[in-house]
């Protein structure tokens, strides 16, 4: 490629400090160094997680710095690669990872977790493994999200970050398995492990919700409830494979968890938390039967405490978390996007929203006014020439 070992000019979309809308900036996009690999970003859908972490940062606004480039559900096309990287080669069609997949160390070794700690301290503290970020802008510094940065229309990852995926992969859809459709489904059939048969309760119909009762469905679970506080996402959510909905407002004088019991004769099976709030996760759990029952959190908090009552899970209950679905990321991903182009796994349903990177801002209004489940945003050919070469 013309561009390999120079620096790339293109367009990303910056957050310059919590709680203001991202501008969309001229950055510079350094080559990728020895174990990395640069990627051009070809869509990305906007997750809940990417809105939290701008707009809901509060204490743990010192936990990620800024300047930042969020995103983080992305896919894209290899355009060069750094010293020793074997895996990936210009063209190659990849996913981008916000966990990564060494392969090599324990974790990855062990078939109980997914939870590989390749260059982690690093990714939450938004550089690469060299403790810098490829992305600067005006001369500065630009943390990547996670790793990733997919609101950009290059950016450099290590090469245990990304999948490489099928050539033929339509990347403005497969995009969403770079998380949260990836999530919420593996929350279901990988980490609660749902049964034939069993009764499931998911908390918020958001992308990770959806994909959690499509995993709920593949295994045939005999109910499926759906609970919303928005009953506009009821429709979507049947489709889907929802059996009941229940918004908890319609419910004066009730808490949730008292109505799901009610409905299910003593508590669901399994329960799983895809709204991200500590009191959802509790009525979550208390929404599951004693003797058996298993609460999955799959929503998004890093600063928050949830309090539980000990009995409940005295009582023979099981709570469990899920991070990017329980999926060995780097192995999972590929096959995931085989399943899509075999039709086994919906993706296109849920995209409702498709936006330019200019239009970013309003991506985000969507989907916290509850009108989106996923926008993907297309990253465009407009300014992907070199510029000059690193200094
Ligand atoms: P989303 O905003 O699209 O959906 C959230 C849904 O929750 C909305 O439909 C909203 O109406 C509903 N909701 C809000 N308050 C509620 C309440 N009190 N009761 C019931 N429903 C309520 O979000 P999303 O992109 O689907 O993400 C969902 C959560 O999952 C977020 O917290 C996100 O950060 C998290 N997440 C976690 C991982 C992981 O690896 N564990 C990955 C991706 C996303
Ligand atoms: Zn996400």
């Amino acid at each position: 490629m013309a561009t390999a070992g120079k620096v790339i000019r293109c367009k990303a979309a910056v957050a310059w400090e919590p709680r203001k809308p991202l501008s969309i900036e001229d950055v510079d996009v350094a080559p990728p160094k020895a174990h990395e690999v640069r990627i051009k970003v070809v869509a990305t859908s906007v997750c809940h997680t990417d809105w939290q972490c701008l707009y809901e940062a509060g204490n743990a606004s010192n936990l990620r710095p800024f300047p930042l480039v969020l995103g983080h559900e992305g896919a894209g096309v290899v355009e060069s690669v750094g010293p020793e990287v074997t895996k990936f080669a210009p063209g190659d069609k990849v996913i981008p990872l916000f966990l990564p997949c060494c392969g090599k160390c324990d974790r990855c070794k062990s078939d109980k977790t997914n939870l590989c700690k390749k260059n982690w301290e690093n990714m939450q503290a938004g550089v690469l493994a060299d403790g810098t970020s490829r992305i600067s802008c005006r001369g500065q510094q630009v943390y990547q999200f996670l790793g990733v940065s997919s609101f950009s229309q290059y950016t450099v990852l290590p090469d245990t970050s990304l999948a490489k995926i099928d050539a033929a992969a339509p990347l403005d859809k497969v995009c969403l398995l770079g998380c949260g459709v990836s999530t919420g489904y593996g929350a279901a059939v990988q980490t609660a492990k749902v049964e034939n048969g069993s009764s499931c309760a998911v908390f918020g119909l958001g992308a990770v919700g959806l994909a959690a009762i499509m995993g709920c469905k593949e295994v045939m679970a005999s109910r499926i409830i759906a609970v919303d506080i928005n009953p506009e996402k009821f429709e979507k959510a049947k489709e889907f494979g929802a059996t009941d909905c229940v918004n908890p407002r319609d419910h004066t004088g009730k808490t949730i968890q008292q109505v799901v019991v009610e409905m299910t004769d003593g508590g669901v099976d399994y329960a799983l938390e895809c709204v991200g709030s500590p009191v959802i996760m509790r009525n979550a759990l208390e929404s599951t039967r004693e003797a058996g029952g298993t609460c999955v959190i799959a929503g998004w908090t890093e600063t928050e405490t949830m309090s539980v009552p000990v009995i409940k899970i005295l009582m023979g209950r099981t709570l469990k978390g899920t991070y990017f679905g329980g999926w060995k990321s780097a192995e999972d991903v590929p096959k995931l996007v085989e399943k899509y182009m075999q039709k086994k796994l919906k993706l296109d349903e849920f995209i409702t929203h498709s936006l330019s990177l200019a239009k970013i801002n309003d991506a985000f209004q969507l989907l916290v006014n509850g009108e989106s489940i996923r926008t993907v945003i297309s990253l465009g050919e407009e300014t992907d020439k070199p510029e000059r070469t690193p200094a």
